[in-house]
């Protein structure tokens, strides 16, 4: 039911902000550290030119609910805005997570790592809840899809196009969608390990395939009712592992052909109604532009009703990525 919580007021939206750690090659190139991070608060110390050509280093301050430093575990991360996420689908209602930022910046180490990704923490959460006898009988269902250009690939189900539906109450459905019953964090893990296989990375493991595209997986909470095989679903968490924000932007080389320009224009699309849909939802707004990209639209129940929301733009530290980790910044101060 959507109208229950629909009074609670306001912090739907959480948005924080997380750098990681310099990596070995920035380390051995003697890259510098351009982010400081305070208690809600990061800068970033951009090297400039003056007119003389003499440098001088400009400072750009940002506020967030939360900003996690190279130091921050998943775990603290978990605590700090997932746990506030689970306890609102044992309450009836939807919750997601977006990773946001360029390819590198930590996106797929924050949400979908195998072994302690926020997804197992979360996990690890909700089987341990369900134990409590006022949850007795509650049963967890994952699908995992990923999302390139338009299409919909079921990772649970050998990378099958999946069909989108709109309904007539306008509620959106992925048609014929694996859905995995898991009881335990290792089922967890381990539909997740078999899905992971079937991302656009393949074997290579090649960061610049899958940042083309958008990974989702959800954990579904059902009460089984009645003879109903399918249950009746009480909550729905979603883990987004976006596609890199790079896309489009810095690709004006002989590379720039069709396909790349599509892929590119397709993410920024998705992307930019994105951010109107969170906050379209922060306000309350009974119009959400869910349908201006294939992404809000299969995420309508994402930004509609009794959602919480939380954006993690991911950043990395060193100079040379300076202007990527500008934009994501200010992508995310505009959402929040
Ligand atoms: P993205 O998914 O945004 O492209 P990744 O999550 O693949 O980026 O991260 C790029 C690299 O940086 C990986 O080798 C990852 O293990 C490492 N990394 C990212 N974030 C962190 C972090 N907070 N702590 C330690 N290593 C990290
Ligand atoms: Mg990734």
């Amino acid at each position: 039911n959507n109208t229950a919580l629909s009074a609670s007021t306001g912090g739907k939206i959480t948005v924080c902000v997380r750098k990681r750690p310099m990596s070995n090659s920035e380390k051995s190139r003697a890259e510098s550290d351009i982010i400081e991070t305070g208690r809600g608060m990061l800068s970033v110390h951009e090297d400039k030119k003056k007119v003389d050509l003499t440098k001088y280093i400009e400072e750009h301050r940002f506020y967030f609910d939360h900003v996690f430093s190279e130091n921050d575990n998943n775990q603290l991360v978990y605590q700090n805005v997932v746990s506030p996420l689970v306890d609102k689908i044992f309450d009836g209602g939807n919750a997601t997570c977006f990773a946001y930022g360029q390819t590198g910046s930590g996106k797929t180490y924050t949400m979908l790592d195998s072994r302690e990704g926020l997804y197992i923490l979360a996990g690890q959460d909700i089987f341990q809840r369900i134990l409590n006898p006022q949850y007795k009988g509650i049963q967890a269902v994952v699908v995992f899809y990923e999302l390139y250009l338009t299409d919909v690939y079921d990772l649970l189900n050998d990378r099958k196009k999946l069909h989108v539906r709109e309904k007539a109450n306008h509620s959106v459905c992925i048609k014929d969608i694996a859905e995995v019953s898991v009881a335990s964090v290792n089922d967890l893990y381990s539909v997740f390990e078999y899905g992971n296989k079937n991302r656009r990375i393949g074997s290579t493991g090649a960061n610049s395939e899958s940042s083309r595209s958008h990974a989702v997986m959800q954990i579904q909470l059902r009460r089984p009712k009645g003879s109903n095989p399918i249950g009746h679903t009480i909550g729905k968490l979603s883990f987004i592992d976006l596609a890199g924000n790079e896309r489009g932007a810095d690709r004006g080389d002989s590379q720039n052909d069709y396909n790349t320009r599509r892929e590119g224009s397709e993410i920024n699309k998705s992307l930019l109604a994105l951010k109107e849909c969170i906050r379209a939802l922060d306000m309350g707004k009974s119009h959400q532009p869910f349908r201006q990209s294939r992404l809000t639209l299969v995420l309508r129940d994402s930004f509609i009703g009794n959602s919480l929301c939380c954006m993690i733009a991911t950043v990395a530290p060193n100079s040379s990525n300076c202007d990527h980790t500008l934009n994501t910044l200010r992508y995310a101060d505009r959402v929040k």
